[in-house]
């Protein structure tokens, strides 16, 4: 790289130091445009994109289908708030509802805004349908989980990172340990109107749940008149190799929440689905949002979907994301004892970095400058979570990267199997 052009990158990324507020982190990588699984900074380099923005990304940067139908739309009208009626808005709750199997859904914009809407629904069923008095309705969450930035949601986060200082917090919330159906008995009251919990736990380091959990959680909810609440705004959409996450469950969630990947990479779109039984507690005045399915946000979320069906990407991150766990476990044998775990399911993978011998930052950082982007979840795990249209070819040439880093950090510590320092054996002969 020469002079002027690091330069470059390191004006953008001081002027986002200087002005704005320090609330990321980023790895330090200038992105300037992107086409699908690739990506390229300012001073022309290529990426493989192995993080798609957290699933924002399904589709890949930019899908040409979902460019389209925005450009379509915005030839003739993008927001008018829900003052008034379109002609985009029916056709795309038409589809979801119909994908996910719901009576109704309820648009949004983001993550947190779709999960909010799921506890103001999940609060007023259990008072009106559920008959708990007025202000004692307990919603149970899992230990460990994400569903969001906003004070109501951060005030039920496990992660004394994202509450510290933030409080008072809302009440109303108690915990269980994810994947712990004795813990969900104890923790069930008279008052518990709603379990909210992920399928799969993203940010708390792609956690998958041993079997069988979810079958008797759902078992639990219906006897005990709780709402399941499956909030899949990572997870769903193909993200798992199934439509949506419960389905390797074998179960169905009386709610479920959507975002990331609704907005086919372009916008932020989100929803609430449920049933008549539980939507028909909100009347109008009780809920909204100005921008909340606008007449482009329906567009684009409708060619989303369309997309998702029409080009397989459900079969392909199944397939696809078989191929790259089965990869990245050839790593973590070879790698032995930097990788302690490989988990996930579909293209949607956690590598498990023993914090004895590096950080996952320090190697996230690294594959970067091999032309990979990848991003850890807290100081152990590295995520993989690719578009779902990339190709096995991508998949080799970002693990083939993985490896070379790994194997180096190896090296450099001087590890052997056991996991202790041992001599190079050009060193041991010196
Ligand atoms: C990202 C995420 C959210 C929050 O979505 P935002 O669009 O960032 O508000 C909620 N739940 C889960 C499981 C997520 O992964």
């Amino acid at each position: 790289m020469d002079a002027t052009n690091t330069a470059t990158t390191q004006t953008f990324i001081g002027k986002e130091a200087r002005y704005g507020a320090r609330n990321y982190r980023p790895v330090p990588v200038v992105v300037d445009h992107a086409r699908d699984c690739l990506v390229w900074d300012v001073e022309g380099r290529e990426y493989i994109d192995m993080m798609s923005a957290y699933s924002a990304v399904s589709h890949g940067h930019l899908h040409p289908r979902v460019v389209a139908a925005a450009q379509r739309q915005l030839e003739r009208v993008a927001v008018t708030s829900r003052a008034y009626h379109g002609t985009t808005l029916g056709p795309f709750l038409e589809k979801l509802c119909a994908l996910a199997g719901f009576d109704r859904a309820l648009p949004m914009n983001t993550g947190a805004e779709a999960v909010e809407t799921a506890i103001k629904c999940a609060r007023r069923w259990g008072y009106r349908v559920k008959g708990i008095a007025d202000g004692q309705a307990e919603i149970l969450v899992a230990r460990g989980n994400f569903h969001g930035r906003t004070t109501t949601i951060v005030g039920f986060s496990s992660e004394a990172d994202y509450r510290a200082g933030f409080g008072p917090f809302a009440p109303g919330f108690a915990h269980f340990d994810f994947g712990d159906m004795a813990s969900v008995r104890a923790a069930t009251h008279a008052n518990t109107c709603a379990v909210l919990v992920e399928p799969i736990q993203g940010e708390a380091g792609v956690i998958v749940p041993p079997p069988g959990f979810f079958t008797e959680l759902r078992e639990w909810c219906s006897r005990n008149d709780i709402l399941l609440i499956v909030d899949e705004v990572q997870a769903g959409l193909g993200r798992t190799g199934r439509w949506f996450a419960f389905e390797h469950e074998g179960i169905r969630p009386d709610a479920l929440i959507l975002g990331k990947a609704l907005g086919g990479g372009l916008l932020p779109v989100s929803a609430f689905l449920a049933d008549d039984r539980v939507m028909d507690v909100f009347n109008p005045g009780s809920h909204g949002s100005t921008f909340g399915g606008n007449a482009l946000a329906a567009a684009v979320g409708l060619e989303a979907l369309q997309v998702i069906e029409d080009e397989d990407l459900v079969a392909r991150s199944a397939a696809q994301g078989a191929y790259l766990l089965a990869r990245l476990r050839e790593v973590m044998a070879a790698a032995r004892p930097l990788i302690r775990d490989v988990r996930g399911r579909g293209l949607w993978a956690g590598v498990d970095i023993d914090p004895a011998h590096a950080t996952a930052r320090e190697l996230v950082e690294q594959l970067a400058t091999q032309g990979v982007l990848s991003k850890e979840t807290h100081e152990t795990v590295i995520r993989f979570a690719p578009p779902l249209t990339i190709t096995r070819d991508l998949i080799d040439r970002a693990v083939a990267a993985f490896r070379r880093v790994v194997l180096d950090k190896r090296k450099e510590l001087r590890l052997g199997s056991a996991g202790v320092a041992v001599m190079a054996p050009d060193e041991a002969m010196a």
